[in-house]
């Protein structure tokens, strides 16, 4: 990393238009280097860097609210802590959270790949919050493995109890994010509607890839991108599916569960 990436860093970026959430301001508590325990094969960060689960102060709290006061009055929908990797490897992130809310009286969201949430400190931190959304992009271990490419040691059935002990006491409103790269076969798609009943967030987003991935970190990737002609870096175009496919999982998945599911609109 050079000096002049160090200098250029800053911890709050945007506000970006989120098709969900509405003016959302970015906060990221991660840094120029990207980390994450996953390194998914659709990730916006490009091939993350810094691939572990140990957690650590990665950006001061002093700073991100150092870099939050030229948004100052902060007009925004929603404050939202994702950025450039895993939210919850910022041993801070409790702070960052109490501290942000303190100083904006926004609502904050965190972008979750729910990898940590066996660990207690990191569910008593991050139910600070006032939505959170997990990750959930297969049920199989396989998928997971193929899509999210986890590091050692993550297993997907540690992560679904982790988001079962979560959801048990989390006072906040949680939902469900999962992209998808290919349809799912019939019994996959059972065994998610199984999985999300008993998890039951207030709501579900299927995503599907609707940009190319840079193949390796560029700030901009934790906001919205230029257009293609205007992008200096090179991209990896993503495989997706159609609207008809998420619209007829969203309908299946609603229609067996009651929960209210959004996909992303097509651009
Ligand atoms: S969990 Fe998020 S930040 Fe981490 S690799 Fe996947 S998409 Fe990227």
């Amino acid at each position: 990393m050079s000096l002049n990436t160090q200098v250029k860093f800053n911890s709050v970026y945007g506000p970006v238009n989120s098709w969900r959430y509405g003016r959302s301001l970015g906060i990221d508590p991660i840094g120029p280097v990207s980390t994450c325990s996953f390194n998914c094969v659709y990730c916006q960060l490009g091939e993350i860097v810094d691939k572990t689960r140990d957690r650590r102060i990665f950006i001061p709290t002093a700073q991100i609210l150092a870099d939050l006061q030229p948004f100052a009055p902060w007009d925004m929908d929603i404050i939202t802590l994702s950025g450039s990797g895993e939210p919850t490897l910022a041993a801070n992130l409790g702070e960052i959270i109490t501290e942000i809310k303190n100083l904006t009286h926004c609502p904050v969201l965190v972008l979750t790949n729910a990898t940590l949430l066996n660990d207690p400190t990191v569910c008593q931190q991050l139910a600070l919050a006032d939505k959170v959304s997990v990750k959930l992009d297969g049920v199989s271990p396989e998928k997971m493995r193929g899509v999210d490419r986890p590091v050692a040691g993550i297993e997907l059935s540690e992560i679904f109890a982790g988001m079962q002990k979560f959801r048990q006491n989390y006072p906040g409103e949680l939902g469900i994010q999962t992209m998808m790269l290919s349809p799912w076969r019939t019994d996959e798609r059972a065994k998610y509607i199984e999985w999300v009943k008993a998890i039951a967030p207030a709501e579900i987003q299927l995503n599907t890839p609707t940009r190319p991935k840079p193949l390796k970190h560029e700030l901009d990737g934790r906001g919205n991108h230029e257009p293609e002609s205007d992008r200096p870096y090179p991209v990896q175009i993503l495989k997706s599916v159609s609207r008809d496919i998420l619209q007829q999982f969203a309908d299946e998945i609603t229609q067996a569960t009651g929960i209210l599911v959004r996909y992303a609109p097509a651009k």
